[in-house]
């Protein structure tokens, strides 16, 4: 059997046009839907019931609030049943007609079948220069290869399983489904135009999206703290040897916007290496605290071997 599992967040008529859609691209094949309304405000979730009546393949997961994308595709990897398992969008900009190839592929022995952007139409310069910049950073400190990469692939069961066996509270699909490994093939796909509505995506969560991959998958900003903080001292002994020879010459050092100058970089490093190390420790903090990455406030359509335990995810219990 195939999983699909699609986060759902305020997408409204969208989620009658995905269900629909997937009905088609899936026709033949034995398949549950698992869609996870990440605390719509809209009529996301009557929509997602009113399907899981009618169809015995869709099931719906209802988290408590709005919790982010990472957790509720995580709520959904974590309820879906199947063989394989494929994650795309709920607002079809992954575009569904590569399924039965994805499907293929898994078939012919690849465990993880990625798709990967040919293109970014749709988007701002400055969000796909964000983009491009972070990914390759991410590419070169982690080595997990994020250059054009998207949330859209198929797990097979054992990929999906040693997925779930990370425990880490804030996940970074993107980056733990390429860092398990297993026998992976890529897929080229162009990235369609959002259909109905904005991006769900705000500046601010964009950016703790990029703090929350790096810091789960590298320690280098600490180090480029460090690295820094070692130029600067370098740096000054130059200075200071400078200084002291001009002075024993009988020079007097004039200079004061220098001085102002090396205060505003200095207080400048200072507040950055601070802010490197506060984000590791807000992590620390936030794995220690352990609480559990989602909360169920209803399911819809689930089967009957779903006990109320599974309901709450796995990793707390451990
Ligand atoms: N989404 C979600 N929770 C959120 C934000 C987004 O579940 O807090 C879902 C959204 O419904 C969609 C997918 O994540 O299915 C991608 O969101 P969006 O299309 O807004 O992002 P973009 O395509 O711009 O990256
Ligand atoms: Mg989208």
């Amino acid at each position: 059997m195939i999983s699909v599992v699609a986060p759902v967040y305020n997408e409204g008529a969208g989620v009658d046009r995905f269900v629909r859609r997937m009905a088609e691209v899936l026709d033949g094949e034995d398949y549950e839907l698992v869609l996870v309304d990440d605390g719509s405000a809209d009529d996301s979730w009557s929509r997602i019931a009113a399907h899981a009546q009618t169809d015995p393949r869709v099931r719906g997961l209802r988290l408590s609030r709005n919790f982010g994308k990472e957790a509720a595709l995580l709520a959904g990897l974590e309820h879906a049943d199947g063989d394989a398992t494929i994650v795309l969008d709920a607002d079809l900009q992954h575009p569904p007609s590569v399924i039965p190839e994805m499907i293929r592929r898994w078939r012919a022995g690849a465990q993880v079948v990625e798709a990967v952007k040919r293109n970014r139409t749709g988007q701002s310069l400055g969000s796909r220069l964000g983009a491009r910049v972070f990914n390759r950073a991410f590419t070169r400190m982690t080595r997990v290869d994020l250059v054009n990469a998207t949330d859209f692939r198929l797990l097979a069961r054992p990929a999906l399983d040693a997925l779930l066996r990370m425990p880490e509270h804030s996940s970074f699909f993107r980056g733990t489904s390429s860092w398990i490994g297993f026998t992976r093939e890529t897929i080229e796909v162009e990235i369609d135009h959002r259909e109905g509505g904005a991006s769900r995506w705000t500046a601010r969560s964009l950016f703790r999206l990029a703090v929350n991959g790096l810091t789960s998958f590298t320690s280098a900003p600490l180090h480029l703290v460090t690295l820094g903080g070692l130029t600067f001292a370098a740096f000054s002994v130059v200075l200071g040897i400078q200084t002291l020879v001009r002075w024993m010459q009988g020079h007097s050092v004039a200079g004061f916007p220098t001085v102002i100058l090396l205060l505003l970089v200095t207080g400048t490093f200072v507040l950055l290496g601070l802010g490197v190390i506060g984000e590791y420790l807000a992590r620390i903090h936030e794995e220690v605290r352990a609480r559990p990455r989602y909360l169920v406030q209803e399911v819809t359509g689930l089967r009957s071997v779903d006990v109320p335990e599974q309901w709450t995810e796995r990793a707390h219990q451990r």
